[in-house]
């Protein structure tokens, strides 16, 4: 096999991938995975959703730029549809009426469609919660769910086409610079690059320390809990507590309840903790009257974060050649086109990294 690449990619999750598909138009590239397949990590634990008034205005912005790309990506990336309607209801308790507008004041702008349900209009759009949990909410209905499996396809489809390859099962030991160039080592091989992109994900810190650059980004723990659900489940929206502390939406085959819990952790095959599972059940069964038997499936993955909650991209100042891909949190696959089209230009030259994303603010 060829051990000379323009780009080594680190890490086949939706961050190496979609940025493999990129920058494979103008490098010869190889993503090196360490599992037998890609996306087992994060990129595969996902609540698969899309949402444009999500988390902060970067977010935002990158989330509404990689629309155009789910809507109507390249010829022959997927068979199927990327995106799905769901529509998203954002419900707020009562005493939280000056929340829920200040909310809507935020993201209006943002987001033209949402708008303001009162209460009525709440339990109809969800009428499984319960009457006396809700005072109103907000609504959404361009929210989508996204065909992860779809999109991960499609990306390595992208890639393949461009020449680039995936090699999964090798985990990267050593990186080193030598001359102009980078040796990567794995436990079988050592292959030689230009550019090296870190899109590891929780393990993006442990592949900077490798040459001594430091990061501050922290892995937190989400749990998944699929429930049993009625036939009509298909046609629910998202519902999203604006106290945050619970979501749900329909997730073949059943109801997929999440605590919003963000557990810091170290980098690991995340497993879910039984009190995160009590604590979304009672919370469940306290905002809604479904009524719950024991979850069809339960797991947990990592969203990791920067501390401004912004993505972490383009090259390290005090390292050639080293470029940063990390720092997705809870937001990876709905901006994962945006940010390997970034990735891509970046790398290739083409275009300078956005200030408020530069990997050196660190
Ligand atoms: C419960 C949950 C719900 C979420 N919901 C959403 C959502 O609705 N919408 C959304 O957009 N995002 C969501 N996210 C976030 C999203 O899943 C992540 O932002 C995204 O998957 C991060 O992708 P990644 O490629 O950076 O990481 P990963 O998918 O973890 O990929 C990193 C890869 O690097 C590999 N790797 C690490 N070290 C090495 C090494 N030394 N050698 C070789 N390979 C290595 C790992 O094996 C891994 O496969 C959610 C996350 C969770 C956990």
């Amino acid at each position: 096999m060829n051990q000379d690449y323009d780009v080594v990619v680190i890490g086949a999750g939706i961050a190496g991938l979609s940025a493999a598909a990129f920058i494979s138009s103008g490098a010869r590239v190889l993503v090196l995975e360490r599992e037998s397949q890609p996306a087992y990590h994060s990129s595969g634990r996902s609540a698969s959703v899309y949402i444009e008034g999500y988390e902060n205005p970067v977010v935002a912005a990158l989330t509404k730029a990689s629309g155009d790309f789910f809507r109507s990506p390249p010829a022959g990336f997927s068979d199927d549809e990327i995106l799905h309607p769901r529509g998203g209801l954002t419900a707020a308790k009562p005493g939280e009426e000056a929340v829920l507008a200040k909310y809507i004041e935020r993201w209006g702008p943002l987001c033209p469609s949402l708008r303001a349900a009162d209460r009525d209009e709440t339990l109809t759009l969800s009428p499984i919660l319960r009457p006396e949990s809700i005072c109103g909410g907000a609504w959404d209905p361009t929210w989508m769910s996204i065909d992860t499996h779809a999109l991960v396809l499609g990306y390595q489809r992208l890639l393949r086409k461009n020449g680039g390859t995936v090699v999964a099962n090798t985990e990267i030991t050593a990186l080193n610079r030598t001359g102009l160039r980078w040796t990567v080592n794995t436990q079988e091989q050592t292959y030689q690059c230009d550019t090296v992109v870190n899109a590891a994900g929780s393990w993006a810190g442990s592949i900077g320390e490798m040459v001594g650059l430091s990061k501050p980004l922290t892995p937190m723990r989400r749990t998944g809990i699929i429930l049993k659900a009625p036939d009509e489940v298909t046609s629910w929206p998202l519902v999203h507590m604006l106290s945050g502390d619970l979501y749900f939406k329909p997730e073949s085959p059943g109801l997929m309840v999440c605590p919003g819990d963000e557990t810091p952790t170290v980098a690991c095959d995340a497993q879910p903790e039984e009190l995160d599972i009590a604590i979304a059940l009672d919370r469940f069964q306290n905002y809604t009257d479904m009524p719950i038997g024991r979850p069809m499936h339960t797991w947990a993955g990592l969203r990791t974060f920067a501390p401004d909650r912004y993505p972490i991209l383009g090259f390290d100042k005090s390292a050639t050649g080293f470029f940063w891909l990390a720092g997705q949190g809870g937001f990876g696959v709905q901006t994962s086109p945006e940010m390997g089209r970034l990735a891509g230009a970046i790398v290739t030259g083409k275009e300078p990294v956005p200030t408020e994303l530069d990997a050196n603010r660190f």
